[in-house]
Formats: C-alpha cells, sequence, structure tokens
C-alpha cells in the first residue's frame, strides 16, 4: 500500500494558544489511518504545544521548519539540529523556497543543513522548485537538478534513502495558482530518475511531496497524481477544517 504523507507547513503563524485549539479540533476529527502519515511544522515556540498534544499518535511526526548548519555557538535567533532533535522534532524543512528567496540561502547553505539535520538525526525534507521566469526560460528542471544534487552534496546514499522530497514551484507558493497534476508528475518522475542515480531502486519507496496553493478543492487531483507521494501544505493547512478535508482526500 502506498503510504501518503501530508505535510503541514505553518509557516509564521499559529502560537501555543491557536495550536491548542487546532489540535484539539484535528485530533477529534482525524483518526489514525494505517495509509497516510501526517507531518506538522509549527513554528519553534509553538512546538511543544502540538507534540503534546499529538502525544501517543505515532501517525502524526513533528518537525521544524529551518535550523543552521552548526550545531552550536554564537548564532543568536538560530536554532541546531541537534536542539531540534533534543526538543523532539523529527525532521526538518530544509530549502524552502522563503527561505532561499526571502532569506537568501544558497545550494551550498541547503546542503550543509542537510547534513547537520542527519548527523543530528534528523530526517531533511529538501524542498526544490523553480521561479515563474525560469520555468518560462525553460530552465525548470536544471533549476530543479541543480538544487537537488546541492542538497544531496554532502550525504551517504544511505542518507539520502531515508529522506523526504518536495516539488514546490515557487509561482505555486501561496499564489492560488497551482501546477496541474500532469506538471507535478513530470518534475516528480525528474526528481525519481536523478535519485535513482544515488539510491537505485530504493528510490520507488522514497516520498516526493508536492507543494504550491494545494487546498482542499484540488488535493485530492494532485496526491492522485502518479509519483505523487503526497502534500506538503502552507496557507491551507492553517484551519482544522479545511485540513482535515485535505488529510483525508
Ligand atoms: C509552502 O509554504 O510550502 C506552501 C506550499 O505554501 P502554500 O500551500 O500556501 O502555497
Amino acid at each position: 500500500m502506498k503510504r501518503l504523507v501530508f505535510a503541514a507547513n505553518w509557516k509564521m503563524n499559529h502560537g501555543p494558544t491557536d495550536a491548542e485549539a487546532f489540535m484539539r479540533s484535528f485530533l477529534a476529527h482525524y483518526p489514525r489511518r494505517p495509509d497516510r502519515t501526517v507531518l506538522f511544522f509549527p513554528p519553534a515556540l509553538t512546538f511543544a504545544t502540538v507534540q503534546s498534544a499529538a502525544r501517543g499518535r505515532s501517525d502524526i511526526v513533528l518537525g521544524v521548519q529551518n535550523i543552521h548548519w552548526e550545531p552550536k555557538g554564537a548564532f543568536t535567533g538560530e536554532i541546531s539540529a541537534p536542539i531540534a532533535r533534543d526538543a523532539g522534532a523529527r525532521m526538518v524543512l530544509v530549502g524552502h523556497s522563503e527561505r532561499r528567496h526571502l532569506f537568501g540561502e544558497t545550494d551550498e547553505q541547503t546542503g550543509a543543513k542537510c547534513a547537520a539535520a542527519v548527523r543530528a538525526g534528523l530526517t531533511p525534507v529538501l524542498c526544490v522548485g523553480e521561479k515563474l521566469e525560469e520555468r518560462e526560460r525553460g530552465q525548470a528542471e536544471s533549476v530543479v537538478l541543480r538544487q537537488l544534487r546541492a542538497g544531496l552534496a554532502n550525504l551517504e546514499a544511505q542518507h539520502v534513502s531515508t529522506m523526504l522530497f518536495a516539488y514546490e514551484p515557487v509561482w505555486a507558493i501561496g499564489t492560488g495558482r497551482t501546477a496541474t497534476p500532469e506538471d507535478a508528475s513530470a518534475m516528480h518522475a525528474v526528481i525519481r530518475s536523478a535519485l535513482r542515480e544515488t539510491v537505485g531502486e530504493r528510490v520507488t519507496s522514497l516520498p516526493i511531496l508536492y507543494g504550491g496553493s494545494v487546498n482542499r478543492g484540488n488535493a485530492q487531483a494532485i496526491v492522485g497524481a502518479r509519483d505523487v507521494d503526497g502534500l506538503l501544505v502552507g496557507g491551507a493547512s492553517l484551519d482544522a477544517e479545511g485540513w482535515t478535508a485535505i488529510v483525508t482526500a
């Protein structure tokens, strides 16, 4: 059975009070299902609230939205991979387009962050995706492959084979414009074929999620597309009722 992954990236939304109400409603309406895993990436200060609400639900896995590549030190405002792991995080988003394009995160830094995550026992969810102008210039695949290779540059195949990946075209994030299921499938196939070079046949079990303006209306069509193993959702994951509808799509 294909186990689908539904990931909620709350970005800079939901403090502990909102998160507690969200989780109460979500857990009341979403019983565990054997064919899906639900991931939450809350803001760091909300992490403990979501963790405590989800205790006992092994189908719900928590991660952080970002880490620094150094394990500790004088980096005011940053969170290291060992700290995230110690707090109970199992995953981390790396290379989200907002980190890349609003905060200037480079390909090399995503590579260093993936390596730091693995060293600390966190699973990186490596996000890749092209900008609109890159797609229009016919560079979508080359940009995605460059980001993918840079993210994996410091990792062994054994680590890559435990990771998750997300294709998130920048032009679709928070814009209301989503990739068609066919476009998503096509890029997922490109990513899977590139990953096969590193991990061989283990590639068939690597989850590749789609992200970019997914909502309760389009989730089912996208998650049903070939080579799409789940969804990474920002805006539409903030409302408990809407998120429940997406994860049961
Ligand atoms: C995201 O932030 O990863 C994302 C996909 O956002 P949205 O669903 O709001 O487009």
